[in-house]
């Protein structure tokens, strides 16, 4: 067992354990222009790490490395040692196990909240309906919508529709949570219900990986803040170290902008 102290040290030589989701040497060109240029990152289970950095700079296009919705350019990346993009491995099986929230929440409109949960529990597990049933609601349940789970899409705030999105994942049983600016298209009113089930799902031990401005979130609840800027990681540490005392001067001068 890796105990959180182990996991949250900031440089790696002193965890233990092997990564849960490992990017080695990733590079991603679109045409002539390179995204993502040699980039590494290890994330250990239950590890929480934030992605912060400029827009333009390449985190979504990391995140959706990591979920087969990009393929790199080279490099590999790796979840519990296997390469995601062996042709032996079901892209339905790692879409299950790398879940990914998106800044959209992307809910079928003419479906309930619980309908919406169902459906990938039905289409890609085969689930029966009764069990797919059960597991929504207790899903949508766990993320404070319990009364909420017949309620149409438009019938519900941004925020509560972003946790129907987040209990869609967790329905499959993921094994890491990819974020990609979960609140940035929410009301700031609502933004607090989101960062609670993220809270909540940290403290149930999910590794996660997000992309997201709230910097005092991340201050509270990161193991390690990467920063990025144009395609590289310029620099990572715990989330007190990266803010109160960057190193470079790429994050400080980012740092100083956002604040
Ligand atoms: P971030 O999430 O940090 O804002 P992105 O990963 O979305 O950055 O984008 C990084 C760069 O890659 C941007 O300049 C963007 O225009 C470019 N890019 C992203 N996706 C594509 C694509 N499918 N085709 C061409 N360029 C893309
Ligand atoms: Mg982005």
């Amino acid at each position: 067992m890796t105990s959180m102290a182990q996991v949250a040290t900031p440089t790696g030589e002193h965890r233990s354990g092997r990564p849960l989701l490992e990017l080695v040497s990733i590079s991603k060109s679109f045409g002539d222009n390179e995204i993502l240029k040699n980039v590494t990152l290890r994330v250990m289970p239950q590890e929480m790490v934030f992605l912060i950095g400029p827009s333009g700079s390449g985190k979504s296009t990391l995140l959706r490395c990591c979920n087969r919705l990009e393929t790199p350019t080279s490099g590999d990346i790796l979840f519990d040692n296997t390469n995601i993009f062996s042709p032996r491995v079901d892209i339905n099986q790692i879409r299950t196990k790398i879940g990914m929230v998106f800044q959209s929440f992307n809910l079928y409109p003419h479906m309930t909240a619980l309908q919406n949960v169902m459906l990938a529990l039905r289409k890609v597990q085969g689930k029966s309906k009764a069990e797919a049933r059960e597991i929504g609601i207790t899903m949508l349940e766990r993320v404070g919508l319990g009364e909420r789970v017949d309620h149409y899409p438009s019938q519900l705030s941004g925020g509560q529709q972003q946790r129907v999105a987040i209990a869609r994942t967790l329905a499959l049983e993921p094994r890491v949570v990819l974020f990609d600016e979960p609140t940035s298209a929410l009301d700031p009113e609502l933004v607090g219900g989101v960062l609670n089930t993220m809270r909540e799902l940290r403290q149930a031990g999910m590794t996660m990986v997000v992309v997201s401005h709230e910097m005092r979130f991340a201050q509270e609840a990161a193991d390690r803040v990467v920063f990025m800027a144009d395609g590289n990681i310029v620099e990572e540490n715990t989330a007190n170290e990266l803010f109160d005392n960057p190193q470079h001067p790429r994050t400080r001068d980012f740092l100083a902008r956002i604040s």
